[in-house]
């Protein structure tokens, strides 16, 4: 280390850095593809739109596995209806992910009991959608959490009654052949534009009870070498939260 220190500030490198020609450093492949950008409520040109307020046809019923019968209203949201969470037909990977969410105005119940949901990615790990603008539960169940693993650094959660946003970058977990973990996985995320969870490296599996499960357990009824692509599920907890405005990019 510092040999290497030494000869990175060695006369003969700068001076060989000096004449070094510019074009050396330039990076010219790949090319980035060129999208549009989404500007207030309109996604990305490349997002695959998994709710747009016309239809629930990129979801299930996940208990039943039947189509999804949320309530969709007439301001292009969609509300929870207390027959089971939904989850996306498709199954994704690492991914970007927006959703707007709206809790009930009128204000029922407490803590974890208020204004409820959650977005669940590979029905393993659940970024907590939750009411919680002047209303306390223990920190690492707030909204914004990743449940009971990682508080949110700030809580920038708006009154009950009116549209927030998430915006989830989530890199999946990696695996060997034989199953074993290389690389945890992470979740970075935005509430309401401002950053909430820093590349947060995830602890294991979202559990209610007990300790997230990591290692193999974290991946039950995954196939050595297969991917480990699954569902987007959003949370039925019983409130009518809504949510409208919902896109997807892979990564
Ligand atoms: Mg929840």
């Amino acid at each position: 280390m510092f040999k290497y220190l030494l000869l990175l500030f060695s006369p003969g490198l700068l001076l060989a850095q000096k004449k070094m020609d510019p074009k050396l450093t330039e990076v010219w492949e790949p090319i980035p593809e060129v999208i549009v950008p989404g500007s207030k409520g309109i996604p990305p040109s490349d997002a695959i739109i998994l709710f747009d307020g016309t239809s629930l046809s990129e979801w299930t019923n996940a208990p039943t596995g039947g189509p999804a019968g949320w309530t969709i209203n007439s301001d292009g949201s969609m509300t929870v209806k207390p027959d089971g969470g939904i989850q996306t037909k498709d199954e994704f990977g690492s991914v970007q992910f927006h959703i707007e969410w709206k809790t009930p105005k009128e204000i029922k119940g407490q803590g974890q009991g208020r204004g409820n949901s959650g977005v669940t990615f590979q029905r393993r790990f659940e970024i907590q959608i939750l009411d919680s603008f002047e209303n306390p539960t223990y920190s690492n169940g707030q909204a914004a959490s990743l449940y009971k693993q990682y508080v949110p650094l700030v809580n920038a959660s708006r009154p009950p009654g009116t549209w927030q946003e998430y915006d989830i970058i989530f890199m999946e977990p990696k695996y060997d052949l034989d199953g074993n973990q290389i690389k945890s996985g992470t979740f970075t995320v935005f509430h309401n534009g401002i950053l909430v969870l820093n590349n947060v490296q995830i602890l294991g599996t979202t559990e209610f009870r007990g300790y997230p499960k990591s290692g193999r357990d974290e991946i039950s009824g995954y196939m050595p070498g297969k991917s480990l692509k699954k569902n987007i599920y959003i949370q039925d907890h019983g409130n009518p939260v809504s949510f409208r405005n919902i896109w997807v990019r892979n990564l």
